[in-house]
């Protein structure tokens, strides 16, 4: 029994009946008990039936629901549940590909754990707590994450610091929290290519993970073209497009980007002339290029974070579509990317077809991709289905 507890307005308590893993603030009726930010708390409908447990938040999101079943959530628990996370991931094709050591062992509300993200880095895991109900428990975490992947793995890093809400104020640290592992940076393999990984300098755990299936398509239509990897980062999709491409030129605003792209490049293919980084932004680089590209691939940042931001990130997703669509050779291919969470798949598709249209180009849709299955969709919380892709031809 957990004595802190929340019940609900009447009425509210459809979307966790539904297993929805939020309670927002507004259907909230009472709470008994002092809550504070990363509580356990147990939540009722207003009648006082019990409807679930998650970590309490103060703001909009109030709780993250873990289960829906009364439950004590101690060690043995989040010990099942981190089993659970593995097991799954054994199931899916991941498991029978040998030349893939970079994945996702816990993707938040698709794992019933939201607010927490651990991805496997050959044999170190990277954690991240999005809350500070998961970052209490980072050194239980940390421990029961050893205990269950074994000999696959030798240490656990904390990387907490920047995704933790600001006004919960927690100093939190990057750091080792379990086992032994020497530097920061490995060299990892996906589908058969080498990627250096920083988990301490890179962006979120240090690699975009959730591409893999993605960069594996791109290679298929890769074969003799000229191909511009823009938003390129640590070169993902120019290494793949590396393997059959006529010329591929990555472009980042952040020279730490395009030199860890030429270093993964050069991994791979040594010093391939095939091969050039560009620093710079990519509007302008689209505005002044010229058309000289017939394989395209656009994969920004999340232009929206928030909700209330929606319009600019659509606005923003459909000035750089139009860019690339106008310039890019008859007989192209575009493969054009939303990673944020806020703009549904629909917002996307319509944004695309906007900018198509004012491009003036005839445009059919070749694939349209997803997330990979170690970044599973919780059916009941679309909003976890955050990564939207089309694979465009262009007459
Ligand atoms: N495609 C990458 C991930 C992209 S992350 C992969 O597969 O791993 C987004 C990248 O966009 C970051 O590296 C960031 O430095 C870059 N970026 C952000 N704003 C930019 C801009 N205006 N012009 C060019 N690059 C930008």
């Amino acid at each position: 029994m957990i004595n802190k507890q929340i019940y609900l307005k009447s009425g509210k308590e459809q979307s966790l009946k539904r297993f929805h893993p939020w309670v927002f603030s507004g259907a909230i009726a009472r709470k008994k008990g002092t809550l504070f930010e990363g509580d356990t708390v147990e939540v009722f409908t207003s009648e006082g039936s019990y409807l679930a447990t998650g970590h309490w938040s103060p703001g909009s999101i109030a709780v993250r629901i873990f289960s829906f079943t009364q439950c004590i959530p101690d060690r043995d628990f989040f010990r099942t549940k981190l089993k659970n996370a593995l097991l799954y991931r054994q199931s899916t094709t991941l498991f029978s590909d040998t030349s893939t050591n970079v994945w996702r062992m816990v993707h938040g509300e698709g794992d019933g754990l939201p607010g927490l993200i651990v991805d496997i880095y050959d044999n170190v895991a990277v954690m991240q707590a999005h809350t500070a109900g998961f970052w209490h428990l980072r050194e239980m975490l940390a421990g029961l994450i050893l205990e269950v992947m074994g000999e696959r793995i030798v240490a656990v890093y904390d990387k907490s610091e920047a995704t933790l809400p600001f006004m919960a104020g927690l100093g939190a640290e990057n750091g080792y929290l379990a086992g032994e592992y020497h530097g920061n940076d490995a060299v990892v393999v996906e589908n058969g290519l080498k990627f250096r990984i920083n988990w301490q300098t890179g962006q979120k755990t240090g690699f975009f993970i959730d591409q893999r299936d993605n960069r594996e398509l791109l290679s298929h239509y890769t074969t003799g073209r000229s191909v511009l990897n823009m938003f390129g980062y640590t070169g993902g999709f120019s290494v793949y497009a590396m393997r059959n491409a006529a010329a591929v030129h990555t472009v980042d605003s952040s020279p730490i980007a395009t030199s860890l792209a030429d270093e993964n490049v050069k991994m791979n293919f040594s010093d391939d002339p095939r091969h050039k980084s560009i620093t710079a932004d990519a509007f302008s680089y689209l505005n002044e290029m010229k058309p000289e590209y017939d394989l395209i691939i656009l994969d920004p940042p999340a232009f929206a974070k928030h909700q209330n931001v929606l319009a600019n990130a659509l606005q923003g997703y459909r000035r750089i579509n139009a860019m690339a669509l106008k310039k890019i050779k008859p007989g192209g291919i575009l493969f054009t990317f939303s990673c944020s969470q806020v703009v549904s798949r629909d917002d996307f598709r319509k944004t695309i077809f906007v900018a198509a249209a004012n491009s003036g180009r005839r445009v059919r849709i070749m694939h349209q991709m997803s997330q990979p299955p170690d970044h599973p969709v919780n059916i009941y919380h679309p909003e976890s289905e955050y990564l939207k892709g089309l694979v465009l031809h262009v007459e």
